[in-house]
């Protein structure tokens, strides 16, 4: 079956992770494919978490100014609407672009602005997650969350954590959360790739997110996936325009898009897929319009 001109609908994708080879060498003039390959693109194996996510440093550094974040936020929106994506939630933490003088605040809105620009240029619509990271302080993921709330109304449409799971301290960002879900700011949160099941209890138990991200590791425990599946749906906001959810593999250079992909069960169903991939989402009528691309996020419904 060709997917390639089903409309689509993308949930889990993470800017710094999203640089194409064009935006790449804008800024590093001469770069070879093989050197873009290898420093900007994710090994068909990473050893674990830690691993995978030390290979987006060079993406970070190179989006530190107010035209690389343009470029690449306008290059992302360009890479969806060739992929037919028609809505998309991109992530991204601003605290890790201030390495040059940016402050969080002017980061969210030059993405913000560049969204929108990106928007009336392809007609993708889109929104954007503020991601605070696991081993941030608690100053630091109220600060993200503060701005998750300021911009909420330039397209901000929801709050995250991301980062190593093994830097564990959940305590430090309950009162992100809290903030949170006081002003009615939808949440998600990355947990069990790096400590399975037990972390994704954990990450419910202190954020009580929405959608849990890359949750895959939450098949080795059948009482989570029927927590998981029967637990009501609180966050539509984020996602009010998905139908159904396939697997689809896709050729382009996202670090999640290589590793973890989705894959649809009809009402509620849930099984463990071949390949260790999993994801299980409500089946929404009418019936199947949309196809989302796979990225690993799992919906606690
Ligand atoms: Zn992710």
């Amino acid at each position: 079956m060709d997917f390639s001109e089903w409309p689509k609908i993308e949930l889990h994708l993470h800017l710094d992770c999203s640089l194409g080879f064009a935006v790449v060498n804008e800024f590093e003039p001469g770069i070879t494919t093989a050197d873009f390959q290898h420093r900007f693109t994710a090994p068909p194996k990473c050893q674990n978490l830690s691993d995978f996510l030390s290979r987006v440093e060079d993406s970070i550094q190179l989006l530190q100014t107010e035209r690389a974040l343009t470029a690449a936020t306008l290059d992302l929106l360009a890479q969806l609407q060739a992929d037919n994506v028609i809505y998309a939630e991109i992530r991204f933490a601003p605290l890790l672009h201030t390495q040059k003088g940016l402050a969080a605040a002017e980061v969210v809105e030059i993405v913000s602005d560049a969204l929108a620009i990106g928007i009336g240029q392809t007609g993708v619509e889109a929104g954007l997650l503020l991601c605070t990271l696991r081993n941030y302080s608690a100053e630091q993921s109220l600060e993200t969350v503060h701005l998750a709330h300021r911009f909420r109304h330039r397209r901000v449409v929801g709050f995250d954590i991301a980062g190593d799971e093994l830097a564990e301290n959940p305590q430090a960002h309950e009162a992100a959360y809290a903030f949170a879900r006081q002003h009615a700011i939808p949440c998600t949160a990355h947990a069990g790739e790096a400590r399975g099941p037990e972390s994704i209890w954990e990450t419910l138990r202190y954020f009580q997110p929405g959608r849990i991200g890359h949750g895959v590791r939450c098949v080795e425990d059948p009482a989570l996936v029927d927590y998981l599946v029967k637990k009501p749906h609180p966050s539509r906001s984020l996602s009010h325009q998905q139908r159904t959810n396939q697997r689809f593999p896709h050729p382009r250079r996202s670090y999640h898009r290589q590793t973890i992909s989705g894959r649809y069960f009809p009402g509620h169903q849930y099984r463990r897929p071949h390949d260790g991939e999993c994801y299980a989402q409500r089946r929404i009528p009418p019936p199947a319009k949309y196809l989302r691309l796979g990225a690993g996020a799992f919906f606690a419904l």
